[in-house]
């Protein structure tokens, strides 16, 4: 027996036919332009439309994928999806043109003796991967094992490989590259509300009189979602509070330019000034809250001279900035990066979420304390990727818990981990130890994204074997690796994603993926067929029993979802928001959380959670005067650019160079010129870039967007203690314009 292009044995491949009920053989029989698994293109009529949603970012936008002659040759936002109501960024615009690459993975890579990489069959492949981490995990224990997922990957990808790996490989240790954008909100949501649960819907953006952003950017980062907030009919106050003078801040009717870091002892002082005015909705406190008594007197010390001592903001803007949040009926604070990656990110996501609770701007149209999510399935990595939870928001740690998903699941409980997982960062110092031996990363870009990248760059030679799966072969993490498997990208497979106001999408095939590259999913599925443990995942055939096995573990959970009728209903609604328990009236397709005050935790009150505000861990000096703020970009750009430097489109739109944004008058005190190459150093490397200046920064900061390779070996490996995400805006840097012999690098990177 022999599949054209797909070296497997005969014997191997008809188990697996037997283990995966001739699903993968009918995939396989279809291939030989491509191994993207998936029915869509088969189904449809040669000149048909279909939709699919967005796979860049967390809005979740809905498109419309035009074929002609079988082909998918365009697409169109859709005007009916209640995310984009027709809009598109220039990303969601490109999304089919950046799958045609010639870095494509086509074949899986290993690296021989010599160091070369060499393209080898799937079965030489999953060989490989099998007798190596077999032979680290049997000579060094559980351990010795990790994998880093991604946000990236439609959610049924993401719990068959936590659940293959936890419960059939005895890999106990994985993370996502959610760790590095949405672990703090996840966090602090959980402590606040007893659950990860953003409360929001996007009718919210139009629904708010006034909407305050912290450490957010939307005009760039959420161009969809700031489009939202222009369709407003309130003539709301928008609020930016923000080190940078970004363009939404130009936008905004208040700009509040706090010393970088500063948003703690802010945030508690304006609770102070709410309080100390009894601007509070003392009602819905005593009804639904805990705590406040304790806030009120730890929040006493914040006076107002000291907040605009820390700040650098005035007693009057600050008294103002109060003010406008007690005058407004319906008050929303919206935040993203800028708290969530930052050494306290935890408590300054508490600290927003105490503000809408002392105020009752809550569980209202035009409310809430709602983080903003990064990538386009960060929420369903928080719920269902089995990493750091167990399904569903469960606890590893809780025997109950395990006891009821192993009988959801048909497993034996010995099979589900007592422990929870290592984080991202835990996992790194893992490697740094000698622990763990083996990685296996996929969907995400760690040489470049991981915090203090040098620091990566060394430990990444202590493994024994790195895998890494991706769609292009020459990331810079792929680079690194002794396997490359060539995965399948979005368009090419099937599955859902969850955006930031919880909106389950449907993600469907669209084109076939090159040569040999395979979705994820299937790769899972290779893995526990040559691991053996393939019977244990009978029942996950394909993404949508997956989604089925999905709704089942969420049965009774906040994020409940048996009340959606599978894809066909998902596709015919426009997405579905969690929860969606049986019996859920969808009348209404945009919901939000709390309209009774009833929370998540078990007395169902909000809980005020705050501590004292601490230092940056790394200031500025003498050496390093200047404070180092990174950020995105361009909407063009999409975080390490493995797929929007693919565009010609997208490249036209964001500088071809690494920029550092500095003031004018620190430029011209250091003799740097508009357009000149400076180098910005930090006390772990160092990098030359394009001087922009501008006054959209303040004197004593430099701002670096993060899609650029070298922007990493500059910062600091400092983790907030609760959520250990990334401090990717802590850090301090020095300045010198560079040498002609030092001009700068040219990037092709974006
Ligand atoms: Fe919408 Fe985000 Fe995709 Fe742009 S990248 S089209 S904003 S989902």
């Amino acid at each position: 027996m022999s599949v054209p292009g797909l070296n497997l044995t005969a014997e191997s491949l008809r188990h697996a036919f037997r283990q995966w009920d001739g699903v993968l053989s009918q995939q396989l029989a279809l291939k030989s332009g491509g191994f993207g698994l998936g029915q869509v293109p088969e189904r449809l009529a040669p000149d048909a439309t279909t939709t699919s949603v967005c796979g860049f970012c967390s809005t979740g936008c809905g498109l419309n994928i035009h074929f002609r002659n079988g082909e998918a040759i365009n697409l169109t936002a859709s005007t009916d999806y209640p995310v984009n109501l027709g809009m598109a960024c220039p990303k969601g615009w490109e999304a089919l043109n950046v799958l045609h690459a010639p870095d494509r993975a086509t074949r899986p890579l290993l690296r021989d003796a010599q160091g070369a990489m060499r393209p080898v069959t799937w079965d030489h492949a999953m060989r490989e991967f099998t007798s190596r981490f077999k032979d680290i995990q049997n000579h060094h224990g559980a351990d010795s094992l990790a994998w880093i997922g991604s946000g990236q990957l439609p959610t049924e990808e993401l719990a068959l490989l936590g659940a293959v790996a936890k419960f059939g490989m005895g890999i106990e240790h994985g993370d996502g590259n959610t760790r590095q954008c949405m672990a703090t909100a996840a966090t602090a949501y959980k402590q606040s509300f007893g659950f990860d649960a953003p409360p929001f819907t996007y009718a919210d953006f139009e629904a708010s009189d006034a909407l305050i952003f912290f450490g957010a950017n939307p005009c760039i980062a959420h161009p969809i979602l700031w489009e939202r907030v222009l369709r407003n009919k309130n003539n709301p106050a928008i609020v930016v509070i923000d080190p940078r003078k970004t363009e939404t801040a130009q936008a905004a009717t208040l700009h509040l330019a706090l010393k970088p870091k500063a948003d703690l002892e802010l945030l508690y002082g304006i609770a102070r000034i709410l309080f100390h005015n009894g601007w509070i909705d003392a009602s819905f406190v005593e009804r639904h809250t805990g705590g406040f008594a304790e806030f009120k007197a730890f929040v006493a010390p914040f006076t107002l001279e000291r907040t605009a001592q820390a700040t650098g903001i005035s007693a009057e803007q600050l008294t103002a900035f109060a003010q406008l949040i007690h005058e407004r009926k319906r008050v929303s604070f919206w935040w993203t990066m800028g708290v969530n990656q930052s050494h306290q990110g935890t408590r300054t996501a508490q600290a927003i979420i105490n503000l809408a609770l002392m105020t009752g701007n809550i569980g209202r149209p035009g409310t809430g304390a709602n983080s903003i999510t990064g990538q386009c399935n960060a929420m369903g990595s928080r719920i269902f990727s089995n990493t750091t939870n167990l399904f569903g928001g469960r606890d590893f740690t809780k025997q109950a818990d395990r006891e009821d998903v192993a009988e959801l699941l048909h497993l034996d409980s010995s099979r589900i981990p007592t422990r929870n997982s290592w984080a991202y960062n835990e996992i790194i110092d893992g490697v740094r130890s000698g622990v763990v031996k083996g990685l296996w990363i996929f969907g995400t870009n760690s040489a470049h994204s991981w915090i203090n990248q040098n620091d990566f760059m060394e430990l990444a030679k202590k493994l024994e074997f790195l895998v890494v799966q991706d769609m292009y072969h020459t990331t810079d993490t792929a680079k690194l690796a002794h396997l490359v498997l060539p995965a399948a990208g979005w368009g090419e497979k099937e599955g859902t994603f969850i955006n930031s106001e919880r909106r389950i999408g449907l993600l469907k095939k669209v084109a076939r993926a090159p040569g040999e590259a395979l979705s994820d999913f299937y790769i899972s599925k290779l893995a526990a067929h040559y691991w053996g443990c393939g019977d244990l995942f009978q029942e996950w055939k394909d993404p949508e029993s997956v989604f089925r096995i999905l709704q089942r573990l969420s049965r009774g959970r906040p994020c409940d979802i048996t009340g959606i009728g599978g894809y066909a209903m998902l596709d015919r609604r426009g997405g579905v928001q969690w929860p969606c328990a049986e019996g859920t009236d969808l009348s209404v397709n945009e919901r939000r959380l709390f309209e009774d005050g009833k929370f998540f935790t078990e007395d169902q009150r909000a809980r005020f959670i705050f501590d004292a505000p601490t230092a940056a861990p790394e200031l500025t000096d003498d050496a390093y005067p200047f404070s180092l703020l990174t950020g995105r970009g361009t909407s063009a750009q999409w975080h390490t650019g493995t797929r929007t430097s693919k565009s010609a489109t997208l490249r036209s739109l964001y500088p071809k160079n690494l920029y550092v944004e500095i003031h004018p008058e620190d430029a011209a005190a250091l003799n740097i010129l508009d357009g000149g190459d400076v180098e910005v150093s930090s006390r772990r490397g160092t990098l030359t870039a394009r001087a922009v200046l501008t006054p959209m920064i303040q004197r004593g900061q430099v701002f670096l967007p993060m899609h650029y390779p070298e922007v990493n070996r500059l910062t600091a490996s400092v983790f907030d203690p609760h959520s250990k995400q990334p401090s990717y805006k802590t850090g301090a840097v020095a300045l010198h314009k560079a040498t002609a012999a030092r001009s700068r690098q040219e990037l092709t990177h974006g």
